[in-house]
């Protein structure tokens, strides 16, 4: 029987359940074995968790300490996840299948490390208090005036099932550390590594209330998005269920942070030599097995190059290993749920129905009888498509060749409801970074073949790092969010800490 990680709900410094509670059975999606489970919270849960934050914030000493005591909390929160990096290690890559590889990349010390970077913030960078200028808050009988930077106050975080430790990381540490207090509800699928951080919480000794983590599905998120108590949603998910959290929360005007969907573009320009086209193959959409949203799924590739790369295609294939994630040498690890997969299978379908060509994959492989695994798939179509315009959410590249001129790209890159990262590629860096310029997205990377040491020697397999062959990918990312449908507000640096925050002005005579 695999390693079992079972947990109640944490409300108000207490492991809480509930006969009531029906258990949510978590699986390893790479074997389909049972590894844990949790309560799943009901509505009567979540208001009890939203009363206990509620309570906190009103009462408690959190949103009132020195930044610096609070910062000494964070920081031991950190060295007790850093001193349990292996079990987290191999929780993750149970719970969520994602490759070793890309679990350290992406969900091990950087994820923990948000907590020391907020520590650090709060303490020597975040400007607490600004004295205003008479000439700017001249009123008639104000002798002063000063800004106050303050907590918005109770904070519901909800997170999906792809990288849930360092999602639910990039919402709790920012929320904490400026003062807030949190409702924090992982996706019901990948609850698990929730539970590390509020039991680090609690042994770190941060006061009850000021962080619950609960479960639950859609009505729990609607108790949480609509519950007068709560002053602000920080949401990652899909764009459908963002549409859903905005309406529910707009009753009470709370402020709303959306990090949602995407179809980011790499765009490789017509200066690029035959040489690297050959390397790309699969570009950076094996990683996590294609489920990130700022990986970059749609290749705009210049015609004159279409041969070169697929003569590459053959080596991109044999070097992306399909298998069990624990492995190091594995390349793809499983989709999270039959579910996805299916998703998956539908969307390749209806390109084909569409008229794109399947160049590779576009199939479950034959040899893995247990998980949820899908083969690399690369089709080529036009960016009309549903697998161009949709987010698939799988192992799947979708080529779109172009003329090659430079306004067609950019044209093509922005036709799309999604405007969240992307990647341009050209011989030489200005010209990448000119048209990078022009992309309606949040987070770009602009790279030069010419100048760049790297470029032509990839096996076009591509797990990172970065989000393709672009620098684009989180570790870079001093802001995290997007354009358009992809979202609201910004995630990491002093952006994504002051999302957390209030603005008070007092004047005195
Ligand atoms: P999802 O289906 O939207 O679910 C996300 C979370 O929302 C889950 O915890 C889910 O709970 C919860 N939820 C469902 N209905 C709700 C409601 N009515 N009110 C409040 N919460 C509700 O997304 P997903 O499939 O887990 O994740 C994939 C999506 O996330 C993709 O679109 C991807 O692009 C996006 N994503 C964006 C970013 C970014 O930074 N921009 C990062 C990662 C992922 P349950 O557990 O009950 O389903």
């Amino acid at each position: 029987m695999a390693k079992q990680w079972d947990f109640d709900l944490f409300i108000n410094g207490e492991w809480v359940t509930d006969d009531e509670l029906a258990p949510i059975e978590v699986i390893n999606p790479a074997n389909e074995e049972v590894i844990g489970h949790v309560p799943e919270a009901t509505v009567k849960t979540a208001k009890r968790a939203i009363e206990a934050a509620r309570h906190a914030f009103d009462h408690g000493p959190w949103p009132w300490m020195k930044p610096a005591e609070r910062a000494g909390y964070l920081v031991r929160m950190a060295e007790i996840l850093e001193s349990r990096a292996d079990e987290l290690r191999e929780l993750i890559v149970a719970e969520t299948g994602t490759t070793s590889f890309a679990t350290d990349m992406i969900q091990g010390y950087g994820a923990i490390g948000m907590l020391r970077s907020n520590a650090m913030q709060i303490q020597h960078e975040m400007q607490w208090m600004e004295p205003v200028g008479m000439i700017q808050g001249g009123t008639v009988g104000v002798t002063g005036q000063a800004l106050f930077r303050e907590p918005i106050g109770v904070v519901a975080a909800i997170t999906p099932f792809n990288f849930p430790f360092m999602l639910n990381m990039v919402k709790v540490a920012p929320a904490l550390a400026v003062g807030c207090t949190v409702v924090l509800k992982p996706h019901s699928w990948t609850p698990l590594d929730a539970m590390l951080i509020a039991r680090a919480a609690q042994e770190a000794g941060i006061p009850a209330g000021v962080i619950n983590v609960i479960t639950g599905a859609g009505e729990v998120g609607d108790e949480l998005t609509s519950n007068p108590m709560v002053d602000m949603v920080t949401f990652t998910g899909s764009t459908a269920t963002g549409r859903r959290i905005m309406a529910s929360s707009a009753p009470t005007l709370k402020r709303v942070q959306l990090e949602l969907g995407g179809k980011s573009a790499q765009v490789i320009l017509g200066d690029v030599p035959e040489s690297y086209a050959r390397t790309i193959g699969f570009g950076g959409v094996l990683t996590h097995c294609g489920q990130g949203c700022a990986i970059q799924t749609r290749l705009l590739l210049p015609v004159h190059l279409m041969d070169a790369y697929r003569s590459g295609v053959a080596d991109a294939v044999a070097a992306a290993k399909i298998g069990d994630p624990n492995d190091p040498s594995t390349v793809l690890g499983p989709l999270i749920r039959e579910l996805q997969r299916s998703r998956v299978e539908a969307l390749v379908q209806s390109g084909i129905e569409q008229g794109a060509e399947l160049v590779t994959g576009g199939k479950r492989p034959a040899h893995m009888t247990k998980g949820f695994f899908y083969e690399p798939t690369i089709l080529i179509g036009d960016n009309s498509m549903r697998i161009a315009q949709e987010e698939i959410f799988g192992p799947v590249m979708t080529v779109i060749p172009y003329s090659g001129n430079d306004d067609d790209a950019v044209r093509i890159a922005n036709d799309s409801i999604y405007g969240l990262g992307g990647g341009v590629i050209a011989n030489h860096t200005g010209r990448a970074f000119n048209v990078a310029r022009q992309i309606r997205t949040g987070m770009l990377g602009a790279q030069g073949v010419a100048s760049d040491p790297q470029a032509g020697t990839g096996t076009g397999a591509g797990q990172g790092p970065g989000w393709g062959s672009t620098p684009s990918g989180i570790g870079q990312a001093g802001a995290f969010g997007g354009f358009k449908q992809s979202g609201l507000g910004r995630e990491w640096g002093h952006h994504g800490l002051e999302d957390f925050t209030e603005i008070k002005s007092i004047s005195w005579s």
